[in-house]
């Protein structure tokens, strides 16, 4: 179990500093975002610490996926939210303020005050078939 005394999700889980838990398991607990984006925003947080999700080990990344749908139907529930965001920043220019990898459960109801959509752009032929061999190349060349 990786530990970092700087940061604020080790010092959370290890109760240095208080939370409004919802959920503990072995390898993970969730609790209410102190910021939340709309009532109920979740986070849910694996015990070890590792910076974002490109960095997590997959046997950890599946332990806390299984417990996402279980997160996703008691926050929705909890809030009458009538859809959820779920999201990973990763990396500071995607937003990520909290180096220790975390699953935002964020409740959504109409005419709330998030902005989304984002604004979506498009490739021509040979841009996503570049890209397409591009990632797949990359994933090959991991799990070789
Ligand atoms: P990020 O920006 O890294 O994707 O998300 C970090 C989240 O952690 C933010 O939404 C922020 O409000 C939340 N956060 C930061 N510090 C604390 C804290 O001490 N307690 C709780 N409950 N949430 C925190
Ligand atoms: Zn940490």
């Amino acid at each position: 179990m990786s530990h970092d005394p700087n940061c604020v999700f080790c010092k959370i889980i290890a109760g240095a500093i208080p939370s409004a838990r919802v959920m503990e398991t072995p390898e993970a607990i969730a609790f209410l975002d102190i910021g939340p984006l709309n009532p109920g925003h979740t986070l849910v947080v694996p015990r070890s610490h590792h910076p974002n999700l490109p960095a997590m080990p997959d046997d950890l990344a599946g332990a806390v996926g299984v417990l996402l749908p279980r997160v996703c139907r008691a926050v929705k529930s909890a809030t009458a939210a009538e859809g959820l965001n779920v999201l990973v920043n990763t990396g500071a220019i995607a937003g990520q303020s909290v180096e220790h990898v975390h699953w935002h459960i964020i409740p959504r109801h109409r005419d709330d005050r998030i902005a989304w959509p984002w604004k979506p752009s498009s490739y021509d032929d040979a841009d996503l078939e570049a890209m397409r061999s591009q990632i797949a190349a990359s994933l090959a060349a991991e799990s070789t």
